[in-house]
Protein backbone atom coordinates (compact mmCIF):
# COMPACT_ATOMS: atom_id res chain seq x y z
CA UNK A 1 0.00 0.00 0.00
CA UNK A 2 1.18 3.66 -0.85
CA UNK A 3 -0.03 5.99 1.92
CA UNK A 4 -0.70 9.47 0.21
CA UNK A 5 -0.39 12.46 2.86
CA UNK A 6 0.11 16.61 2.20
CA UNK A 7 3.22 18.73 2.90
CA UNK A 8 2.63 21.68 4.19
CA UNK A 9 5.89 24.54 4.55
CA UNK A 10 4.96 27.21 6.85
CA UNK A 11 8.33 29.13 5.95
CA UNK A 12 6.40 30.03 2.39
CA UNK A 13 2.96 30.19 3.77
CA UNK A 14 1.74 33.94 3.68
CA UNK A 15 -2.39 33.28 4.65
CA UNK A 16 -3.56 34.14 1.20
CA UNK A 17 -6.19 31.20 1.38
CA UNK A 18 -6.21 30.81 -2.63
CA UNK A 19 -5.77 26.43 -1.64
CA UNK A 20 -9.17 26.92 0.31
CA UNK A 21 -11.22 29.01 -2.21
CA UNK A 22 -9.32 26.48 -4.89
CA UNK A 23 -11.02 23.75 -2.91
CA UNK A 24 -14.10 25.27 -2.49
CA UNK A 25 -14.48 26.09 -5.98
CA UNK A 26 -13.75 22.52 -6.82
CA UNK A 27 -16.20 20.76 -4.83
CA UNK A 28 -18.83 23.68 -5.20
CA UNK A 29 -19.23 23.78 -0.85
CA UNK A 30 -21.36 26.42 0.35
CA UNK A 31 -20.19 29.52 1.91
CA UNK A 32 -20.01 28.51 5.35
CA UNK A 33 -18.08 25.11 4.55
CA UNK A 34 -14.11 24.58 3.76
CA UNK A 35 -12.39 21.43 3.83
CA UNK A 36 -9.13 22.96 3.74
CA UNK A 37 -9.01 26.03 6.38
CA UNK A 38 -5.89 28.41 7.20
CA UNK A 39 -5.03 28.89 10.72
CA UNK A 40 -3.64 32.28 11.78
CA UNK A 41 -1.92 31.90 15.07
CA UNK A 42 -0.83 34.20 16.66
CA UNK A 43 0.99 35.25 20.24
CA UNK A 44 3.22 37.15 22.13
CA UNK A 45 3.80 40.65 23.69
CA UNK A 46 5.43 43.40 24.10
CA UNK A 47 7.12 44.98 27.03
CA UNK A 48 9.32 48.67 28.14
CA UNK A 49 12.94 47.89 28.84
CA UNK A 50 14.89 50.16 31.24
CA UNK A 51 16.78 52.52 28.55
CA UNK A 52 13.26 53.32 27.39
CA UNK A 53 13.08 51.12 24.17
CA UNK A 54 10.86 48.24 23.88
CA UNK A 55 11.26 44.65 23.21
CA UNK A 56 8.54 41.75 21.41
CA UNK A 57 8.05 38.07 21.33
CA UNK A 58 5.21 38.40 19.53
CA UNK A 59 4.62 36.21 16.67
CA UNK A 60 2.24 35.09 13.69
CA UNK A 61 2.18 32.49 11.16
CA UNK A 62 -0.19 30.65 9.12
CA UNK A 63 -1.12 26.52 8.83
CA UNK A 64 -3.29 25.42 6.28
CA UNK A 65 -4.53 22.34 7.05
CA UNK A 66 -7.23 19.42 5.03
CA UNK A 67 -7.86 15.85 6.51
CA UNK A 68 -4.90 14.30 7.31
CA UNK A 69 -5.47 10.62 6.16
CA UNK A 70 -4.63 9.27 9.75
CA UNK A 71 -3.32 5.91 10.26
CA UNK A 72 -5.52 5.95 13.14
CA UNK A 73 -8.38 8.11 12.26
CA UNK A 74 -10.69 8.62 15.46
CA UNK A 75 -13.57 9.98 12.96
CA UNK A 76 -13.65 6.26 11.39
CA UNK A 77 -13.53 4.88 14.59
CA UNK A 78 -16.68 7.02 15.99
CA UNK A 79 -18.79 6.23 13.60
CA UNK A 80 -21.51 4.46 14.23
CA UNK A 81 -22.55 3.49 10.77
CA UNK A 82 -19.16 2.50 9.51
CA UNK A 83 -19.73 5.08 7.09
CA UNK A 84 -15.87 6.24 6.82
CA UNK A 85 -13.41 3.90 5.58
CA UNK A 86 -9.65 4.15 4.77
CA UNK A 87 -8.62 2.76 1.05
CA UNK A 88 -6.36 -0.24 1.32
CA UNK A 89 -4.38 1.14 -1.70
CA UNK A 90 -3.83 4.72 -0.78
CA UNK A 91 -4.83 5.50 2.84
CA UNK A 92 -7.52 8.09 1.74
CA UNK A 93 -10.01 8.03 4.49
CA UNK A 94 -13.46 8.45 3.33
CA UNK A 95 -16.89 9.19 3.98
CA UNK A 96 -19.67 6.84 2.39
CA UNK A 97 -22.46 9.21 2.01
CA UNK A 98 -24.50 6.75 1.36
CA UNK A 99 -24.17 5.20 4.64
CA UNK A 100 -24.08 8.14 6.80
CA UNK A 101 -26.88 9.23 8.34
CA UNK A 102 -25.36 12.65 9.74
CA UNK A 103 -25.36 11.56 13.34
CA UNK A 104 -21.99 14.38 13.30
CA UNK A 105 -20.10 11.66 15.39
CA UNK A 106 -17.05 12.43 13.14
CA UNK A 107 -17.65 16.18 13.59
CA UNK A 108 -16.76 15.56 17.38
CA UNK A 109 -14.03 13.48 17.02
CA UNK A 110 -11.71 14.77 14.73
CA UNK A 111 -9.06 16.58 17.20
CA UNK A 112 -8.48 18.50 13.85
CA UNK A 113 -11.71 19.98 12.75
CA UNK A 114 -12.10 18.73 9.52
CA UNK A 115 -15.47 16.79 8.66
CA UNK A 116 -18.58 19.35 8.73
CA UNK A 117 -22.15 18.38 8.37
CA UNK A 118 -23.73 19.64 5.50
CA UNK A 119 -27.11 21.25 7.15
CA UNK A 120 -29.16 20.48 3.86
CA UNK A 121 -28.08 17.24 2.97
CA UNK A 122 -27.53 16.21 6.53
CA UNK A 123 -24.73 14.24 5.62
CA UNK A 124 -20.91 14.42 6.82
CA UNK A 125 -18.40 15.78 4.23
CA UNK A 126 -14.51 16.19 4.56
CA UNK A 127 -11.51 16.66 2.46
CA UNK A 128 -10.67 12.77 0.37
CA UNK A 129 -7.38 13.93 -0.83
CA UNK A 130 -9.52 14.72 -4.63
CA UNK A 131 -9.31 11.07 -4.99
CA UNK A 132 -10.63 11.39 -8.90
CA UNK A 133 -7.78 13.72 -9.38
CA UNK A 134 -4.86 11.75 -7.78
CA UNK A 135 -5.94 8.66 -9.79
CA UNK A 136 -5.75 10.32 -13.08
CA UNK A 137 -1.86 11.46 -11.82
CA UNK A 138 -2.86 15.14 -10.80
CA UNK A 139 -2.81 16.75 -7.63
CA UNK A 140 -4.92 17.73 -5.63
CA UNK A 141 -6.40 21.25 -6.36
CA UNK A 142 -5.22 22.98 -3.58
CA UNK A 143 -2.01 22.06 -4.25
CA UNK A 144 -2.25 23.24 -7.61
CA UNK A 145 -3.49 26.44 -6.59
CA UNK A 146 -1.36 27.41 -4.08
CA UNK A 147 0.62 30.45 -6.10
CA UNK A 148 3.43 30.14 -3.28
CA UNK A 149 3.92 26.10 -3.45
CA UNK A 150 3.63 25.94 -0.10
CA UNK A 151 1.71 22.48 -0.43
CA UNK A 152 2.30 19.12 -1.96
CA UNK A 153 1.07 15.93 -1.96
CA UNK A 154 2.15 12.18 -2.67
CA UNK A 155 3.68 9.57 -1.35
CA UNK A 156 3.84 9.91 2.65
CA UNK A 157 7.21 7.96 2.38
CA UNK A 158 8.88 10.22 0.37
CA UNK A 159 7.45 13.61 1.51
CA UNK A 160 9.38 12.56 4.95
CA UNK A 161 12.26 11.59 3.07
CA UNK A 162 12.71 14.84 1.43
CA UNK A 163 11.06 17.11 4.31
CA UNK A 164 12.03 15.25 7.74
CA UNK A 165 8.89 13.89 10.34
CA UNK A 166 7.64 16.88 11.90
CA UNK A 167 3.59 15.83 11.77
CA UNK A 168 2.72 19.35 13.73
CA UNK A 169 2.92 22.61 14.75
CA UNK A 170 0.72 24.87 17.08
CA UNK A 171 -2.42 24.82 16.74
CA UNK A 172 -2.32 21.61 15.71
CA UNK A 173 -2.72 18.40 18.19
CA UNK A 174 -0.16 15.99 19.28
CA UNK A 175 0.55 13.92 16.44
CA UNK A 176 0.20 11.22 18.73
CA UNK A 177 -3.74 11.34 19.25
CA UNK A 178 -3.98 9.92 15.31
CA UNK A 179 -0.62 9.70 13.20
CA UNK A 180 -1.44 12.17 10.60
CA UNK A 181 -0.36 11.73 7.19
CA UNK A 182 1.28 15.42 6.94
CA UNK A 183 4.56 16.94 6.65
CA UNK A 184 5.74 20.13 8.08
CA UNK A 185 8.66 22.59 7.20
CA UNK A 186 8.41 24.59 10.51
CA UNK A 187 8.58 28.02 10.02
CA UNK A 188 10.98 29.98 12.64
CA UNK A 189 8.33 31.38 14.83
CA UNK A 190 6.32 27.75 14.61
CA UNK A 191 5.28 26.60 18.15
CA UNK A 192 5.05 22.79 19.18
CA UNK A 193 1.50 21.49 19.46
CA UNK A 194 -0.49 21.92 22.67
CA UNK A 195 1.08 25.31 22.59
CA UNK A 196 -0.74 28.24 25.10
CA UNK A 197 1.24 31.11 23.98
CA UNK A 198 -0.62 31.95 20.90
CA UNK A 199 -4.23 32.35 20.16
CA UNK A 200 -6.32 31.38 16.78
CA UNK A 201 -7.04 34.66 15.77
CA UNK A 202 -9.39 33.58 13.17
CA UNK A 203 -11.34 31.05 15.29
CA UNK A 204 -14.45 32.30 13.84
CA UNK A 205 -13.58 31.76 10.69
CA UNK A 206 -12.33 28.30 10.87
CA UNK A 207 -15.21 27.10 13.22
CA UNK A 208 -17.95 28.00 10.53
CA UNK A 209 -19.07 30.10 13.09
CA UNK A 210 -21.12 33.64 11.53
CA UNK A 211 -19.06 36.48 12.76
S1 LIG B 1 -2.53 29.02 -1.06
FE1 LIG B 1 -0.48 28.52 -0.25
S2 LIG B 1 0.27 30.48 0.62
FE2 LIG B 1 -1.96 30.72 0.31
S3 LIG B 1 -2.85 30.07 2.33
FE3 LIG B 1 -2.81 28.22 1.03
S4 LIG B 1 -0.87 27.18 1.57
FE4 LIG B 1 -0.71 29.33 2.32
S1 LIG C 1 -7.72 14.42 10.11
FE1 LIG C 1 -9.68 13.99 11.18
S2 LIG C 1 -11.12 13.52 9.50
FE2 LIG C 1 -9.04 13.26 8.64
S3 LIG C 1 -8.56 11.05 8.97
FE3 LIG C 1 -7.70 12.21 10.72
S4 LIG C 1 -9.34 12.05 12.29
FE4 LIG C 1 -10.31 11.55 10.30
Amino acid sequence: MTQYGFYFDSTRCTGCRTCEMACKDYKDLPETTAFRKVYDYEGGTWAPSTDGAYTSDAFAYHVSLACNHCDQPKCLAACPQGAIAKDGKTGIVSIDEGKCIGSGTCVEACPYNVPVLDKESKKGLKCDGCAARTAEGTKPVCVEACPLRALDFGDIEELRAAHGTTAGIAPMPSPDETHPNIVIKECAAAKAPGDKTGTIANEKEVTGVPA
